[in-house]
């Protein structure tokens, strides 16, 4: 079957959109205050992805077809 790029009930081609959290670790001083250094680490576990419409901001779930190609899923919000 043919892939049909994504699109917003709008008619636009929709983006794909990735939110990265990252965890900065702070040691606690001996004096119970923050330490101004840190370890940060990409946290892989819980990454937020959509398909966003940059015409009327709708949001989608991101989805795969059977070939692992992005197709839209559900509106987010
Ligand atoms: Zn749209």
């Amino acid at each position: 079957m043919k892939y049909q790029v994504p699109v917003c009930v709008c008619g636009n081609a929709l983006r794909y959109e990735k939110e990265m959290t990252i965890e900065r670790i702070h040691r606690i001083t001996k004096h119970g205050k923050i330490s101004k250094r840190y370890s940060s680490k990409d946290n892989p576990l819980h990454p937020l992805e959509y398909l966003l419409c940059d015409s009327c901001s709708k949001r989608f779930e991101v989805d795969y077809d059977e070939r692992d190609r992005i197709v839209c899923g559900e509106l987010r919000f």
